[in-house]
């Protein structure tokens, strides 16, 4: 059982504190706290089987970190952090209630003092599982609030704020959604509410996923919308590609095919690498990175859960902050002449810690071919 003098902390450098405990016999979790520069950290609790700790720690250090740059480029007084629970995802009934509130005694200790680190459902827990987490703690957050409609909201905000951005270099000066079609990967919480914003803005619809069932729903939702079997998504001759499934759907094997102009959507890490980032780039095709398309979610929890403000003041934040931060990673990107992932976390990076971007290059601006002049004005 979680024992608060058996807790080990792991010295890692740059990271705030990373603590390391066996909550039960044969489950170890691990909570990190990369940085409270901005506030506490909030990040997701997932349950994975890792092979080793090695991998295990590697996965919390790597998620920890991203939470801090999703965290603020969302605009938000948020710090980044995550925690994993190494075990059987699989886990049921009294058993899981037992692991889920020894983590939550863990995480109850490791804010014992201070409040540094909140925890949230993440891969594998579920809102339910949080519920049982917090009768330990109450350093948590995401109980209330469904983040998929607010997700899809900022999605569609970024495919929209691009489309003009990019109006003049991409669609002849033609801004707005009004005929533009997009293809939307995943019907899933946010590919099913996506689809409908971008039906009611006058986008042409294509929608993809691997279950009949999820098609069907989607065709009640937008009826004529234009069924695109899952192996010629990459043959289309889409506006716009929304990947809302999975990740590292933009890979070797198909981004020297790819004939959409926009890429924005709500998966994590929607690229293979860093390489293939650059080819894209390269081809002229506009990557919105994934972690400020997707900040919908956790926006909602701060502003609706923490803030209690009303859905609609969350809407119109999420708008704002995703343009606001679309335009500052398009225009880094111009200015040191960075691929627009690279120049995310060149914004991130100045947002929390004042450093001017790297690279600073005012030699060599023709890597990308496209030189915005529509920028919208807000
Ligand atoms: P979901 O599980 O509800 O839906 C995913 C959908 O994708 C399912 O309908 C599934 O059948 C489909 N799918 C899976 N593989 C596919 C493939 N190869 N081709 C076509 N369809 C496929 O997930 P979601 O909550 O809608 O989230 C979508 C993505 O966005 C996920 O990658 C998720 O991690 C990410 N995301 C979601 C949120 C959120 O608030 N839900 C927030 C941030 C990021």
């Amino acid at each position: 059982m979680f024992d608060g003098n058996k807790v080990t902390r792991l010295n890692v450098p740059r990271w705030e504190a990373v603590f390391r405990a066996e909550i039960m016999p044969g489950v170890i979790s691990m909570i990190a706290v990369h940085d409270i520069t901005r506030g506490y950290a909030l990040g997701g609790c997932r349950m994975v089987q890792y092979e080793n700790e090695s991998q295990a720690f590697t996965d919390v250090l790597r998620l920890s970190r991203g939470m801090t740059f999703k965290n603020a480029i969302a605009d938000l007084p948020l710090g980044g952090g995550k925690s994993i629970i190494v075990c059987d995802p699989k886990v049921a009934g009294e058993n899981r209630e037992k692991v889920l509130e020894e983590f939550g005694k863990f995480v109850a200790w490791v804010n014992r003092d201070e409040s540094v680190y909140y925890t949230a459902e993440d891969m594998n827990t579920s809102v339910a599982d949080m519920h049982v987490v917090s009768r330990m703690t109450s350093n948590i957050f995401g109980t209330t609030v469904d983040p998929s409609p607010y997700t899809a909201w900022g999605v569609f905000s970024g495919i929209r704020y691009s489309v003009d951005f990019f109006a003049m270099d991409l669609f002849d000066g033609h801004r707005g959604l009004e005929g533009k079609s997009v293809l939307v990967q995943g019907l899933g919480k946010v590919g099913m509410t996506l689809i409908k914003h971008l039906s009611d803005a006058g986008a042409k619809v294509m929608i993809s996923d691997i279950r009949d069932e999820s098609i069907q729903r989607a065709l009640a939702v937008v009826p004529n919308a234009l069924v695109v079997p899952t192996e010629e998504i990459f043959q289309v001759d889409a506006d716009v590609f929304a990947p809302c499934a999975r990740g590292e759907v933009i890979n070797k094997a198909n981004v020297g095919d790819l004939k959409f102009k926009v890429v924005c959507g709500a998966a994590n890490n929607q690229l293979q690498n860093t390489k293939i980032g650059k080819t894209l780039h390269a081809r002229g095709i506009v990557y919105c990175p994934d972690y400020v398309a997707n900040m919908g979610g956790v926006c909602s929890i701060q502003y609706i859960e923490i803030e209690k403000l009303s859905s609609e003041v969350t809407l119109q934040n999420i708008e704002r902050t995703v343009r606001k931060m679309l335009g500052l990673t398009f225009r880094a990107g111009f200015r040191n002449n960075l691929t627009f992932s690279e120049a995310v976390d060149h914004v991130v990076k100045k947002i929390v810690w004042g450093k001017q971007p790297e690279n600073l290059s005012f030699t060599n601006l023709n890597l990308f071919p496209l030189t915005s002049t529509s920028e919208p004005i807000d």
